[in-house]
């Protein structure tokens, strides 16, 4: 048994320092960015969030409504390729740039992924998705898919140290999605005592990452607009929301209605719900991971981002960032014992 004595770090730990700066207002930041990736060498330009491949959040409408403000949906892994037809038939060919297409580690899923891929030369970006990306079934994976797809970006995950960043990278993987435990429906913490504190994991993978000219998605434990700017700045490439973008019309859930209230259902994908749905069943050598909780319906998603995209900007502008590219090198973190004046609390706000 090791101890590391380091103190390792979560959002809710830190705050970011203002700097000077000589931006006049937030209008000025530009939060597209451009990146070059490192095996299919494809170049992409948008604001680098990515909506969690979940099935109540990486859908279709959501790509639609996403596309438009240039950011990612990773789309859910449980369409039939007769739904992906439709969709990619229904948009213009662009929007597809901001698409990519979830996936599992068997052979069925290697097969379903080049019929995916072969429906539109527009559909670049793949991501390999599994709980725990420590397996060496899951490092051959990744090196299938780079020999069967030489130019398409690849995305893997989910690790959270250094070392598998850069043998995920070297196994042909462009991107590295980050995070084990933070996500706002995840009880992996609490059923395996797992996991890595998760702006200490973006801080250390995105060095491992940058060093080898690979990126990284900070995946999971943004529960504010501020944690967006608290990853960046901590050097992620990208972020993905899950529960941030929960609950909305472009979830394509059900909406329960109480009381003359809305609400809407959102889930791990390890939940026991999940599994009931498209596993049929719980096998017996394994415990649900994932949480289902009861959302107020919070209607279009548009709203929640600006929200974001605006919080985003101020933070840029409070540290002097002209683009978003420059909040890493412009972040200073202070250590913190609380985030926020709490006088008043949930009951209290009009909105
Ligand atoms: P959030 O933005 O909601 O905090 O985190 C989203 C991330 O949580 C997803 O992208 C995924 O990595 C992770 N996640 C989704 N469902 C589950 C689950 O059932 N169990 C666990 N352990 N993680 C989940």
């Amino acid at each position: 048994m090791r101890i590391e004595e380091d103190k390792k770090l979560s959002f809710k730990d830190v705050l970011i320092r203002p700097k000077r700066s000589i931006l006049r207002s937030r209008s000025q930041v530009e939060l597209v960015r451009q990146f070059i990736f490192k095996h299919s060498r494809m170049i992409w330009s948008g604001i680098p969030i990515i909506a969690a491949n979940m099935d109540t959040v990486g859908t279709f409408s959501m790509a639609k409504v996403l596309a438009k403000y240039k950011i990612l949906t990773a789309i859910h892994k449980y369409y039939t390729i007769t739904q992906w037809k439709n969709f990619v038939d229904s948009v213009p060919s662009h929007l597809l740039h901001y698409v990519m297409v979830s996936t599992g580690t068997s052979d069925s899923d290697l097969k379903k992924i080049k019929n995916i891929l072969e429906l539109s030369n527009e559909l670049k970006y793949i991501c390999i998705d599994v709980a725990n990306g420590y397996s060496e079934h899951f490092v051959s994976f990744v090196k299938k898919s780079r020999d069967s797809f030489p130019n398409i970006t690849i995305c893997a995950g989910n690790v959270v140290t250094g070392e598998m960043v850069e043998e995920l990278i070297l196994s042909g993987a462009d991107i590295i999605k980050v995070g084990i435990g933070p996500g706002s429906v995840c009880t992996t913490r609490k059923k395996t005592g797992i996991g890595y504190p998760q702006l200490s994991a973006v801080i250390e993978c995105s060095d491992a990452a940058h060093g080898l000219g690979g990126r990284i998605i900070s995946d999971g434990g943004c529960i504010v607009p501020g944690d967006l700017s608290k990853s960046f700045g901590g050097g992620a490439d990208f972020v993905m929301l899950g529960g941030m973008l929960a609950g909305h019309k472009e979830s394509e859930g059900e909406i329960i209605e109480e009381h003359g209230k809305k609400f809407i259902i959102f889930y791990g994908m390890s939940s026991k719900l999940a599994m009931n749905k498209y596993i049929g069943n719980i096998a017996k050598y394994r415990t649900t991971e994932g949480k289902i909780v009861k959302l107020p319906f919070r209607g279009e998603v548009s709203i929640t981002i600006n929200d974001i995209l605006g919080g985003l900007r101020s933070a840029c502008t409070y540290v002097g960032a002209e683009h978003l590219k420059e909040l890493t090198k412009r972040t200073t973190f202070v250590l913190v014992s609380e985030q926020e004046n709490c006088i008043f609390n949930h009951n209290d706000f009009i909105t």
